[in-house]
């Protein structure tokens, strides 16, 4: 907690209008998406910033003073990276959200940070591009949290995650100094590329202002193929299939039945609620190749013993289809008071056993799980509902976790994908990262931060 004239000092700083110190508002910053981390500490105050300027003023105050400064989005990352647990100062974006250049011709768009995706992905559409990294709640996320996160989403498979997409950004460094990085050019060879590392950095390296993103043609034709199976094993050998038939989906989506029956539920679409899995699997590229691509998935599918093969081919059906994937979160989080969403990467060739251990360990712990993913990855999100205020279930949870961690690392996976470390996965880190490697991040992260204000607490322990 700081000291009230510590935080009236901002009113020097910032317009008072702008910044929040009620507890009872204060609250709203407390937590993310996910929960599940025992620190709830309130931060000490909120500024809703307005330009780069803000930032720099508050940073250099908060860096001579020695104040937490945490930078938030949407505050939709599951994994507590927006959290407070030393209070603090917590940067709003949602009034930094313009943006500011669309130049077609370069494929590039020019963002404040907290720009929706969503708003990205319209308006590269309406002249014929593509923005393509889709975190499935990129409705209400936005760039700057996508950019600390490197989200990924369905089409990280044939596109790659926000990380393949930045060109160049400006940051505030935590002295208040701005910072450019990057030419802003789609190929540049000069020096280091700082941006990449402040990319998936989680706003523990520096607050990133505005950036430069690359968009691609829009594919001509795009369309949705649906196939169910009676064994998690048979959808894991779809995905193998469809790899094998050397053509390039732009998703390959998973659900098992307890997430069909509870998006079902939630929203009604006529999934078949009595198939072990489904698998949704998109395909995009010029008109002329859409047949050949949907008869080698149809045939990948059936080979595997799918059933109920469904194509969706109008805007509107495939964005039905989309949207209850999409739901899987909430409708699982209608189960139990609670759900945590987790995010394990395994090599494709191990998808299967790890999808089917998954399942076994959360039935061994009587842990209720909805599970989805982005299978063509290896990514796979298992949902688990319970109810954080049982201690019993909440033990069962952890012993669950770790089960699932150790498994996905001896198949050469890893902890997360795409929503990060936070807080959640701070304690795990060290089971996946050699030593070495995190003695170099804290090098970089004393480098970057020396009075280590900026998100403190989040990805690794200093
Ligand atoms: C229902 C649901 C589905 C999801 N599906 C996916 C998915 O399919 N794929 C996927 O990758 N993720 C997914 N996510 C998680 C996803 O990573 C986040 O939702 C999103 O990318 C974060 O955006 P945000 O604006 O909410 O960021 P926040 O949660 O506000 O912040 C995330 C991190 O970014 C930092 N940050 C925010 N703004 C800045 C800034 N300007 N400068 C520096 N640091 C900053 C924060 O400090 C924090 O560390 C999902 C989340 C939900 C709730």
């Amino acid at each position: 907690m700081l000291l009230k004239s510590k935080i009236d000092k901002l009113k020097d700083i910032v317009d008072m209008s702008d910044v929040l110190t009620d507890n009872a508002e204060l609250y709203c910053y407390a937590e993310d998406s996910t929960s599940a981390h025992s620190v709830r500490t309130l931060p000490d105050a909120v500024v809703f910033v307005k330009k780069a300027e803000d930032v720099q003023n508050i940073l250099r105050y908060a860096n001579s003073n020695k104040i937490p400064v945490i930078s938030r989005g949407a505050g939709t990352n599951m994994v507590g990276a927006c959290t407070c647990p030393k209070g603090g100062i917590v940067l709003n974006f949602s009034r930094m959200n313009k943006i500011l250049d669309f130049n077609p011709i370069d494929m590039t768009m020019t963002v404040q940070p907290g720009v929706i995706l969503d708003d990205i992905k319209r308006l590269a559409d309406s002249e014929g591009l593509f923005y393509p990294p889709d975190p499935s709640n990129y409705k209400v996320s936005t760039i700057g949290g996508s950019i600390a996160q490197s989200s990924g989403g369905a089409s990280g498979f044939k596109y790659g995650t926000t990380k393949d997409y930045i060109l160049g950004l400006t940051v505030v460094l935590a002295d208040g100094t701005l910072m450019k990085l990057g030419s802003g050019t789609i190929k540049d060879a000069v020096g280091y590329h700082l941006n990449q590392l402040i990319i998936g950095s989680e706003g523990t390296l520096a607050v990133v202002v505005e950036a430069k993103i690359k968009l691609i043609p829009k594919p001509q034709s795009r369309r949705s193929v649906l196939g169910y199976f009676d064994s998690l094993e048979n959808a894991a050998c779809g995905v193998n299939n469809i790899i094998k038939k050397k053509i390039f989906p732009a998703a390959i989506d998973f659900m098992d039945n307890n997430s069909i029956r509870t998006v079902e539920e939630f929203y009604p679409c006529g999934l078949k609620t009595d198939k072990e899995a489904m698998l949704l699997i998109d395909i995009d590229g010029c008109e002329a190749s859409m047949s050949y691509q949907q008869k080698c998935v149809q045939d990948a599918l059936e080979q595997a013993g799918a059933s109920d093969i469904q194509i969706a081919v109008s805007a509107e059906e495939i964005e039905n289809i989309w949207i209850a994937r999409r739901a899987s979160f909430a409708a699982t989080a209608k189960l139990a008071p609670d759900v945590l969403s987790d995010d394990i990467i395994v090599p494709r060739s191990s998808i299967s056993k790890m999808v089917c251990a998954c399942k076994d360990i959360c039935n061994k712990y009587s842990l209720k799980v909805c599970m989805v993913g982005h299978l063509g990855d290896g990514n796979i999100h298992p949902q688990i509902a319970l109810n954080l205020e049982d201690d019993s279930e909440f033990k069962r949870y952890i012993q669950a976790k770790s089960e699932i961690y150790n498994l996905a690392i001896s198949l050469g996976g890893t902890i997360s994908a795409e929503h990060g470390v936070g807080v959640e996965k701070i304690s795990y880190i060290n089971n996946i990262v050699d030593n070495s490697a995190i003695e170099y991040m804290k090098k970089v992260k004393s480098i970057f931060d020396p009075n280590n204000i900026l998100n403190p607490g989040k990805v690794f322990k200093i």
